[in-house]
């Protein structure tokens, strides 16, 4: 099954601060969570300002955020990942579950780019996001209609999965 995500972070150098995960699965159900353990003192004024005041003080610790996404997914033995412009979101979501070893057994270690999709498409305009933006659970459900919109253009492309981790060898030991 596929899951669009997006996250919102404090980001320094050396640091990104999951603020908040949105995650829309094919299915249609929908997930959020804030976490409760973002160190503001390293925000910025934007997100201070943009960002902040989205929230709905639902703060969760990590740990337990990473649970619930478990449990979300549970059970799904192909997920498929997608994010737009979604490096940072990765790294943020990833750590959820600890190293990149630790992710959940069937999750990808790579989340697709409805971008980079865009890009090998030439690049097209995608659907104006309406709404709220820059908040986590609303960029993910653009982030479904900007894919929704590529694959009228590629109904091929739509398809892709991401299997196959980087260091197999490692995870097969770890399996062992
Ligand atoms: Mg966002």
């Amino acid at each position: 099954m596929k899951y669009w995500i997006d996250t919102e972070f404090v980001e320094r150098p050396y640091t990104i601060d999951l603020i908040s995960v949105g995650l829309v699965a094919e299915d249609g159900r929908e997930f959020y969570a804030e976490s409760s353990e973002v160190d503001w003192t390293k925000a910025n004024e934007w997100t201070l300002q943009t960002v902040r005041p989205q929230l709905d003080g639902s703060g969760m610790a990590r740990e337990e955020i990473g649970y619930a996404i478990r449990r979300f997914v549970d059970k799904d033995a192909h997920p498929v990942f997608w994010g737009y412009f979604p490096a940072y979101d990765w790294v943020a979501f990833a750590w959820l579950f600890g190293d990149m070893n630790e992710l959940p057994f069937r999750f990808p270690q790579l989340c697709l780019d409805v971008k980079q999709w865009a890009i090998e498409l030439g690049d097209p305009a995608l659907p104006q996001q309406v709404g709220a933006r820059h908040h986590a659970l609303a960029d993910a459900r653009w982030t479904k209609d900007a894919w929704a919109y590529l694959a009228t253009l590629h109904p091929a492309g739509a398809a892709r999965r991401c299997e196959g981790s980087k260091y197999p060898d490692q995870r097969a030991a770890k399996m062992v």
